[in-house]
């Protein structure tokens, strides 16, 4: 094991046992995140949810389905992505997750970020764009790149509201036919110059 795994490894096994706010104590087990940890892409979503919380592992439900659905019509897969969720316990009944729970988890996602150290973040839904973006709009920005502290960010909505509002499915595969071709484009920049990759920004 590479010391990059090693770190990542004791990072989920911190969060997997962390008592550090009351999500804790309503959890069946926390959820740290899946993927490879050299992911070019990361995603964040919200918080886990119910199957979610019962089988350790983000995104796995209905909307898990329809993520990779999106992704595969794309010309990505999971295993272009790793997924985490700004908090790693689930709320109870689903509850917006407050911000001192926010607050209280923070260090996790920040360390997973610094060490998979991914190419594009895509945040999923209004809350994971808020916490990056505070008073950002989803309904307008999603689809558009987004530049923070030297990171490509690309916001879209998230897969259960295309699930439960059919309304919202047009501009969610729009997003993602927008993200397959952000990093074919990106790859392809760096394969002929292993270079800068904001030029590539002017694309969209
Ligand atoms: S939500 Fe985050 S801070 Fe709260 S107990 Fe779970 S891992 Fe710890």
């Amino acid at each position: 094991m590479t010391d990059h795994e090693r770190a990542l490894h004791n990072l989920e096994d911190q969060i997997r046992t962390c008592t550090k706010c009351r999500l804790h104590q309503t959890r069946t087990q926390a959820v740290p995140g899946d993927g490879p940890y050299t992911a070019e892409i990361m995603f964040i979503g919200e918080a886990p949810g119910y199957h979610e919380d019962k089988q350790g592992k983000p995104f796995v439900g209905a909307a898990g389905r329809y993520l990779n659905h999106l992704l595969e019509k794309n010309g990505l897969s999971r295993a272009d992505v790793y997924i985490t969720n700004i908090v790693k316990c689930r709320p109870p009944k689903n509850r917006d997750p407050l911000p001192d729970e926010i607050a209280a988890c923070s260090p996790y996602l920040d360390r997973q970020i610094e060490l998979i150290n991914p190419r594009v973040i895509v945040t999923l839904g209004r809350f994971a764009l808020q916490h990056f973006f505070p008073g950002a709009s989803i309904t307008r920005v999603h689809g558009q790149v987004r530049e923070k502290d030297g990171r490509i960010f690309f916001p879209i909505f998230h897969p259960a509201a295309g699930l439960h509002q059919p309304k919202w499915q047009p501009a969610l595969e729009e997003d993602f036919k927008r993200l397959g071709e952000l990093i074919r484009e990106l790859r392809e920049k760096e394969g002929e110059e292993g270079g800068d990759d904001y030029e590539q920004l002017a694309l969209f």
